[in-house]
């Protein structure tokens, strides 16, 4: 038996006189009582035995059972068992990393740290699924849409597209309503109104228009009469424009409107037109006999816009009774917009007012710009009469 004793007595035989020396009171006890397997509590009396540090075992209680893979000891009974189904001790396990796949510990070898702090097993993430938001491995929750998969707090957390509710990854489009929807169905037939590419009506002219342009969209000629006469008294009560004189309204179509501004500008919605008629009488002098206001207005615009095709128009409408006549357009342009914004602002309605500050011709944007960079350094009451008697900004 002798010459087969494990290299682990040979360990012993080395290191146990140096514990003993330096151990003291617990050494000396040691010395003088026979040595005890701290796993089965029984004497160790003859055959092979293992000595780690402190700890002496029976050879078969040591190999019989697990060993903590973080700091070597056998483990007894305060332990932890991870997802590969490894005992540890409960205070290694707690110091040690986990894999956030197979919760398994990581105890050596190669491994994945993501930026959030989460570590995996190299294999184990290597040949993970991931998620087609974070490119991480996917755990088992996941959500499975349109093929795609991805965790399911990822896919909460992501904005949706409106139309397909797959998240949105890196570019996307925004309606004028701040619908987000696919790069993939921009090609699609587009409300004229907003943009949104689903459209749920086609009017007459070809135009197209969403669920929801449609729904607020004005195509009678009494309701539209009605919002004038409100718009007009809004303008008058709020901002002290007052405008006296009949006003003609007529919804046209785009065709109509195209005709009556020329085509100047495609993306107009309507369109002020003063009708004077002047006869001239030798030796009188010249009279007006007819003297027309007219708004030519495209039908099928939301409510929200169509006030504020209305309140910009109507601001022509003052401009021609209360302005110089030969303001250039940036100014005429400019205080129109404002008014029709300051009236939108006073309804709450911040769509309309975006389209304002965002207006894709330059010369509404620009001017629009300046004319409310001008209201807001001299202040209301100010700012109308300085326009009154301006040619330009
Ligand atoms: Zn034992
Ligand atoms: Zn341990
Ligand atoms: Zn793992
Ligand atoms: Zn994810
Ligand atoms: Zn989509
Ligand atoms: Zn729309
Ligand atoms: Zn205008």
């Amino acid at each position: 038996m002798k010459a087969k004793r494990s290299r682990y007595h040979k360990k012993m035989t080395l290191f146990l006189p140096l514990l003993l020396l330096l151990l003291g009171v617990v050494a000396e006890l040691k010395a003088t009582a026979e040595m005890v397997c701290s796993i089965c509590d029984e004497p160790i009396t003859q055959g092979q035995y293992v000595t780690l540090e402190e700890q002496v075992y029976h050879k078969t209680c040591y190999d019989d059972t697990p060993r903590c893979k973080i700091c070597g000891f056998p483990v007894l009974d305060d332990y932890k068992e991870d997802g590969l189904h490894q005992k540890f001790h409960s205070h290694c396990y707690k110091k040690a990393s986990v894999c956030a796949l197979c919760d398994g510990v990581i105890s050596s070898g190669p491994y994945v740290k993501t930026e959030s702090g989460k570590v995996y097993h190299n294999h184990c993430f290597k040949s993970s699924s991931k998620c087609a938001l974070c490119d991480l491995p996917l755990d088992s929750f996941y959500v499975n849409h349109n093929g795609k998969r991805y965790h399911e707090h990822c896919f909460q957390a992501n904005v949706k597209c409106d139309i397909c509710q797959a998240p949105l990854i890196g570019e996307y489009f925004i309606d004028l309503y701040e619908r987000k929807f696919c790069k993939k169905h921009a090609h699609r037939k587009q409300c004229s109104i907003c943009k949104f590419p689903r459209v749920k009506r086609k009017i007459n002219d070809g135009r197209y228009l969403c669920k929801k342009c449609n729904q607020a969209a004005i195509f009678h000629k009494n309701i539209a009469l009605h919002l004038l006469g409100q718009v007009k008294k809004d303008l008058q009560k709020l901002l002290g424009l007052s405008i006296n004189q009949r006003i003609q309204l007529h919804l046209v179509d785009i065709n109509e409107l195209k005709r009556i501004t020329a085509g100047r500008n495609t993306s107009m919605q309507g369109k002020f037109v003063r009708e004077t008629k002047i006869i001239t009488v030798k030796g009188i002098g010249s009279e007006i006999v007819e003297d027309k206001f007219k708004i030519y207005i495209l039908y099928g615009l939301p409510e929200g816009l169509f006030r504020a095709v209305l309140a910009h128009e109507l601001t022509h409408a003052w401009q021609a009774l209360h302005c110089r006549e030969a303001q250039s357009e940036e100014l005429k342009e400019g205080t129109a917009e404002l008014v029709s914004y300051l009236y939108l602002k006073s309804k709450g309605e911040v769509i309309w007012m975006k389209r304002i500050e965002n207006n894709e011709v330059d010369l509404y944007r620009e001017s629009f710009k300046r004319a409310y960079q001008t209201y807001k350094e001299t202040g209301h009451d100010r700012f109308f009469k300085i326009i009154k008697s301006s040619y330009s900004f």
